[in-house]
């Protein structure tokens, strides 16, 4: 988890090739659809341009139908999922169909200037249809509003690792690597 810019796209890749499970991005997964014009991406593309979180139903049906594929069956990383407290319940139910369980929410925090910073520079390179800077304001505002209270939830349930994401790409990735090993271990 983490506000748009943290760099949980990033960080998620390295991450899951590093515990050998794949990495399971909605983000990149709506992305991938609507290039490819399919009827998922049509449904969630109004929304991503808008900035705004692609409805529940669509974006669980999703999740759910990826995390029965075989390769998610040793384990997987989500980026990007759940985003909401309708999804986090969601998720549950879906990992208890499947025998998984959830061992640790990394959330990677970021000082706010240093994210817009971010955000700026991925539009100039990525060229992404939402890194405008009112669609951006808007994704910022929707993390605060729907997905920061998750952050309690998952220490409440004891399993939430807070990780500095400020410096190198390689520097965060080993403090996630040594907090998940930590959890391994325990
Ligand atoms: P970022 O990490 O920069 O916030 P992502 O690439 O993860 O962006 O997601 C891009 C867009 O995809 C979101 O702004 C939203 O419209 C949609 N999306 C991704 N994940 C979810 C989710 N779990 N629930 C609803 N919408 C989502």
């Amino acid at each position: 988890m983490g506000p748009p810019g943290a760099g949980k796209g990033t960080q998620a890749t390295g991450v899951a090739e590093h515990f050998g499970v794949p990495a399971i991005s909605t983000g990149d997964i709506f992305r991938a659809n609507v290039s490819n014009g399919t009827e998922l991406g049509r449904k969630a593309k109004e929304f991503m341009d808008a900035g705004e979180y692609v409805p529940d139903e669509v974006t669980n049906l999703m999740v759910r139908n990826r995390i029965d594929e075989p390769d998610a069956e040793p384990g997987f990383l989500l980026d990007g999922y759940p985003r909401t407290l309708a999804q986090v319940e969601e998720l549950d139910g879906m990992i208890k169909h499947t025998g998984h369980s959830l061992d640790a929410v990394v959330v990677l925090t970021v000082d706010s200037e240093e994210l817009v910073q971010r955000l700026l520079q991925r539009a100039e390179t990525d060229g992404r249809s939402d890194d405008t800077e009112d669609v951006i304001r808007r994704r910022q505002e929707l993390y605060i509003e729907q997905t920061e209270p998750l952050i309690e939830v998952y220490r409440e349930h004891g399993i939430l690792i807070e990780v500095d994401g400020m410096g190198e790409v390689d520097e965060v990735s080993e403090r996630i690597f040594k907090a998940l090993q930590d959890v391994n271990e325990s």
